[in-house]
């Protein structure tokens, strides 16, 4: 076999691929946005067609050379981090908007295209996508594909992959799949399923572990033309878990693009920010707050009956919050990330996890007894309402000369804590690796799977915890 400075040169000798391995160029692509270790990469290659996609796979196939696929790197698992060498193949030269298929109601992208260019291509039609990560001005249709994106969209519509109506993927071997209606050339792209399982799903939130994504295919919703933001306060967590699975049941979340909740610290800071003279001692111990899209008569409808729910779940209107804080998180289909002012004073390990809703408590609880066995720095909770379930992060805002190392202790911890809650894995890359690897039969399944799809285990090694390569 070719040495590893062979089998680099043959790829920077690709048609189609930019590649450069200059030391300088590569610091960027050593990590993405989590507290996850860095990667070494030995080069990066950025292909400007499928085609040329295809080849390097086959290359590095035959080379048993890593690959590390990446789109805007703005996940904090640290899915892209080249944590076994080999290369990083950046998805940026694919950013092509395929199609607008408004009969179908489909947008068919290449796996690069931001999904700020996505809304901004989508919006003279009146369009929009039913899920938007709030890293949109950076984050790539292909990177939320391949990360099981939600929060923005998800009380509508649950998860990034449930708006996928069929990818194209390329194999371990170089093979390109088109799954779900589009396997069949006679009828393209229009649903997610075909014969059998679900293939598509195989590669939604597998961080590129079993095969590349070149093309997303995602549901069009129209632009809904009224929006507007309501805050209630609560008396403690217990509440306001009744109020969401309340307005769950009732399935009152169609006109709801985004719905978080908020505990105390967060509602403190921003109520004395914004009302330095407010006392804090009568304010509520957590917020909900909820942002309405859809019809003004819908709206004020839904508005009515969550505002009675909350009511007698113990909550109140919380304007305060509304005017001081929520209101101006948004931003057209872009939710700006509720935490990303911290964001400018410290760098933050995020872990974020699935949450059945009556598991809302025991959540905050596992919160609440990391930040007695980590004092060290602030804790946060960040929890986003889904059409089932809650997603839930938690934030450990750290300084990275010193602190490193402990914050990660912590994430490691958290996440042990949090599967014994009762909570699952979420953008899971490598930060959940060892939960990921505890699932007994379900884990054996998917390293079977990784085995028969990628026998060599070039692609994204390490992440999910599977393969290493050969
Ligand atoms: C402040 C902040 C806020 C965030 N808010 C949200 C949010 O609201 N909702 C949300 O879902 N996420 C959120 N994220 C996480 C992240 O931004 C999203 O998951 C985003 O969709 C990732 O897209 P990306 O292009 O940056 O992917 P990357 O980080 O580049 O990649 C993510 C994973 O997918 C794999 N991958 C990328 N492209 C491909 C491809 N073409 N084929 C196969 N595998 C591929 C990578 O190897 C990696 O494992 C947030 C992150 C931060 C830092």
């Amino acid at each position: 076999m070719a040495d590893r400075h062979e089998q680099l040169a043959s790829l920077a000798g690709l048609d189609d691929a930019a590649f450069f391995d200059d030391p300088v160029d590569l610091i960027t692509y050593r990590r993405d946005t989590s507290s996850y270790a860095p990667g070494k990469p030995e080069g990066v290659v950025r292909p400007r067609s499928p085609e040329a996609v295809v080849e390097i796979i086959k290359r590095a196939n035959r080379d048993k050379l890593p690959v590390y696929t990446r789109g805007g790197a703005s996940m904090y698992a640290g899915g892209v981090n080249p944590e076994h060498g080999g290369i990083v193949l950046d998805m940026g030269g694919l950013n092509r908007i395929l199609d607008i298929d408004l009969d179908r109601g489909i947008v068919l992208c290449e796996p690069g295209v931001r999904f700020g260019a996505l809304l901004s291509a989508l919006k003279p039609h009146g369009q929009t996508v039913g899920l938007v990560p709030s890293t949109a001005p950076t984050a790539t249709v292909g990177g939320a594909a391949s990360a099981h994106a939600l929060g923005t969209g998800s009380p509508q519509f649950q998860s990034f992959g449930d708006e996928v109506a069929g990818l194209e993927v390329v194999l371990a071997n170089g093979e390109r799949v088109q799954t779900g209606s589009a396997a069949s050339s006679h009828a393209g792209y229009f649903q997610r399923y075909c014969i059998g399982p679900d293939v598509t799903g195989l590669f939604l939130g597998a961080d590129g572990t079993l095969g590349v994504v070149i093309a997303v295919a995602l549901w069009l919703h129209p632009l809904p033309p009224d929006r507007e933001t309501v805050c209630y306060g609560f008396p403690d967590a217990g509440s306001v878990q009744e109020c969401i699975m309340e307005i769950q049941r009732r399935e009152l979340v169609n006109n709801i693009w985004y719905a978080g909740a908020y505990e105390a610290p967060t509602i403190q800071t921003r109520i004395s920010q914004a009302f330095p003279d407010k006392p804090l001692d009568d304010l509520p111990s957590f917020a909900l707050a909820v942002d309405y899209r859809g019809e003004a008569h819908h709206i004020e409808e839904d508005e009515s009956r969550i505002a009675e729910i909350a009511e007698r779940c113990g909550g109140a209107h919380f304007p305060d919050f509304n005017e001081a804080y929520f209101n101006k998180l948004r931003n057209e289909e872009i939710y700006w990330y509720s935490f990303a002012g911290f964001f400018a004073i410290s760098r933050c390990a995020i872990l974020m996890s699935s949450v059945p809703t009556d598991k809302l408590t025991a959540f905050m609880d596992v919160i609440g007894q990391q930040r007695k066995n980590f004092p060290q720095y602030p804790l946060g909770a960040a929890i986003v309402m889904c059409r089932r379930g809650l997603h839930g992060g938690a934030l450990a805002f750290y300084d990275e000369a010193s602190q490193w190392q402990d914050a990660n202790e912590a994430i490691s911890e958290c996440a042990r804590a949090l599967v014994a809650a009762g909570c699952v894995p979420y953008k899971s890359g490598k930060v959940w690796a060892e939960q990921v690897a505890s699932f007994g039969p379900y884990s054996s399944l998917l390293k079977q799977l990784k085995k028969e799809l990628d026998p060599n285990g070039i692609l994204s090694p390490g992440d999910l915890g599977l393969a290493t390569p050969n």
